[in-house]
């Protein structure tokens, strides 16, 4: 599979040809992959035949890009279910098992997992457009990497394991160790880029503060931030850049279709996509309608190599906001405005209102004496209230209650509801090393 290789940009200044493609030629090759991939999951998976059927689709129904709106959506409860009456790998995998060399479970906060097979190839296509992206944050060959993940069924940490390898950099395993011993490795190896969740930037950098030692004053100049949207949220984002010192990017992705985007070193607010591995879509939750420049929608994806799970317009349950202006840096990919706006997954009803995590996530992080927060949900009669609850990490500074209540004031503002905002003893709450899971809805009955 030749094309799966991407052919390496002359001058160094992209990692390849193809982040500045003239559209028409990108959109010919979009059209291309996808005619192939649909015929492979017709041919190849019981699950796509069974669904193009109902559907009244036929491979070859698929002449245009706009065709794809033929197709119907895969969504991750279905590939459940697959899985579940079909163990272990379900009747959407589009090769033998024999064939497959990895195995993968998504990440995500809720829900049972699901299982990823990969051949060589599948894996290869992922961590080659991860290292794409690394590429575009600035990280180079003579740059030393920590990928500070778990060493674990996640592919975050392996995909970016071997993304920083592909650059050709040194890159220092740390998946067993403990916090304390990796800022060791990186004031003692001279670690350059750090890859790790945003929640653990920000833990890493409390540990450190709390040994004495100073992130920022290390070598790290690039961070990049994958599994949670923190580095997309600006105060989070303006926090990691103060503890480290450095260039803080964003890299969303999903376990089944790819690392599918990278902020660049222009750092424009922009995420660009690799529309030439996986094929965007963004839809209007409300009409299903593709979103305009400057609208938001949900982002639909479809897998343009994967063999083993051949995607076809999976919902990724992300809003993202299609982008209205160019990036800087020249690439012509397909490129959204900040990363993901809110998981529809974690959005939340509270007195008749939709409030996302991340809303609150982005006023408590303005405030530099919070080390850890959390959010809890729950009903005083037939009222929901919200509290979130802070942690200082040390103890108290003498306006604690008037701390509470610009945050209670910011978080009306911002949100739209009142939330109440209580301090917890120091270090009380979780710290997290991986995704976290900071919002406790303790409703029994939960709208929608
Ligand atoms: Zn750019």
């Amino acid at each position: 599979m030749p094309e799966l290789l991407y052919p390496r940009s002359p001058n160094g200044a992209y990692y390849d040809e193809r982040e500045t493609w003239p559209r028409d030629r990108m959109q010919a090759f979009q059209l291309e992959r996808i005619q192939r991939q649909v015929a492979h999951a017709y041919q190849s998976t019981l699950f796509y035949r069974r669904k193009l059927d109902r559907a009244g689709v036929r491979p070859e129904y698929i002449r245009t890009l706009d065709d794809i709106r033929r197709l119907p959506f895969t969504t991750k409860d279905e590939l459940l279910t697959d899985q579940h009456e079909a163990p272990l790998y379900g009747t959407v995998t589009g090769v033998p098992p024999e064939l497959a060399q990895r195995l993968h479970f998504t990440s995500g906060t809720t829900g049972r997992p699901v299982n990823v097979l990969d051949t060589g190839n599948d894996f290869l296509g992922f961590y080659r457009s991860y290292a794409r992206g690394l590429y575009g944050m600035g990280v180079r060959s003579d740059d030393v990497v920590m990928c500070a993940f778990g060493y674990g069924p996640w592919i975050g940490y392996w995909s970016g394991f071997h993304a920083a390898q592909d650059v050709g950099c040194l890159v220092i395993p740390v998946g067993g160790m403990s916090t304390e011993q990796r800022i060791d490795i990186i004031e003692h190896y001279g670690v350059t880029v750090l890859g790790c969740t945003p929640s653990y930037a920000l833990h890493m950098a409390e540990t450190a503060q709390k040994l004495g030692r100073d992130l920022s004053r290390s070598r790290i100049r690039i961070t990049w931030h994958t599994g949670e949207a923190g580095a997309a949220i600006p105060s989070t984002r303006a926090r990691i850049q103060e503890a480290f010192g450095a260039r803080v990017c964003d890299l969303p992705g999903l376990t089944e279709i790819a690392a599918w985007g990278f902020s660049c070193s222009e750092e424009s607010g922009l995420d660009h996509i690799h529309e030439d591995y996986a094929y965007p879509e963004v839809l209007n939750v409300d009409t299903g309608e593709r979103a305009a420049p400057g609208e938001t929608g949900e982002l639909i994806l479809t897998s343009l190599f994967r063999q083993a799970l051949p995607l076809l317009r999976y919902r990724t349950r992300d809003i993202v906001r299609v982008a209205d202006r160019r990036c800087s840096c020249g690439r012509t990919l397909f490129s959204i405005e900040g990363g993901v706006l809110a998981r529809l997954d974690d959005m939340k009803k509270i007195r008749g209102v939709v409030v996302y995590p991340t809303q609150i996530e982005e006023v408590v992080r303005r405030y530099a004496e919070v080390a850890e927060f959390q959010v809890r949900i729950w009903r005083k009669g037939s009222l929901d209230e919200v509290t979130v609850l802070i942690d200082l990490g040390a103890a108290p500074p003498g306006q604690a209650r008037q701390l509470e209540e610009r945050m209670e004031h910011d978080l009306r503002r911002a949100v739209g509801i009142r939330i109440d905002v209580q301090q917890v003893p120091p270090n009380s709450l979780p710290r997290w090393d991986h995704k976290a899971r900071r919002v406790r809805d303790e409703r029994t009955e939960v709208p929608f």
